[in-house]
């Protein structure tokens, strides 16, 4: 194909490697659909199978300590239980920095007076897709969302943590999918 023949609204589609182009044959799709393929996998793929280990404080921690535990445990949202493990909120480094602003004495505040609390928390299944994850930390412009699985706990519905999602898991999530040898 000479390059007078080259269609420049084709570009795209032989950049992203869904068309070929060859002297005689012209445009061709080689059967390859990188795109749709990571597309599928990110719906296919489970909360479960990516999430990161929770941290978690209690309510009664106080402010100075959630932020010593953010530099730590080298993480920006800390999640908040009871005693017995379930999610009761969640705190973002800003609330923090927010808190550390009004120069109060961090040592004395306690991180539940500060943090975000259920029901307000947005929280995903461990089952559900990475893609829907994903969709709820960019439609909720939040950075973390708590994995849970809801359970009974005195006759009401409570939320136990089994994990992070974070915008790091959705990063790490794409630059796999960019490795044409690796799947998930
Ligand atoms: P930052 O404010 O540090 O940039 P976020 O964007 O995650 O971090 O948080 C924005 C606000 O949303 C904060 O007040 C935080 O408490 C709250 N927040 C963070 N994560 C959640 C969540 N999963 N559900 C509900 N609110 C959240």
């Amino acid at each position: 194909m000479r390059r007078a023949t080259l269609r420049p609204d084709l570009a795209v589609l032989t950049m992203a490697g869904l068309l070929d182009a060859r002297p005689r044959v012209g445009y061709f799709y080689d059967g390859k659909k990188p795109g749709l393929l990571a597309a599928k996998e990110v719906h296919r793929l489970a909360v479960d199978t990516v999430k990161a280990v929770p941290v978690v404080v209690r309510g009664g921690t106080s402010v100075y300590d959630c932020i010593v535990a953010l530099f730590t445990e080298d993480i920006g949202t800390l999640f908040i239980v009871s005693e017995t493990g379930y999610l009761e909120g969640v705190v973002s480094r800003k609330d923090l920095l927010k808190v550390a602003m009004g120069g109060v004495d961090l040592p004395k505040i306690p991180v539940r007076v500060v943090m975000t609390r259920v029901p307000n928390v947005v929280t995903v299944r461990g089952g559900e897709s990475v893609y829907e994850a994903a969709r709820l930390l960019v439609e909720r412009e939040i950075d973390a969302l708590p994995v849970v699985e809801p359970e009974t706990a005195s006759g009401k519905e409570a939320l136990r943590v089994t994990g992070r999602f974070t915008k790091t898991t959705v990063t790490r999530i794409f630059v796999e999918l960019g490795e044409p040898s690796k799947t998930l």
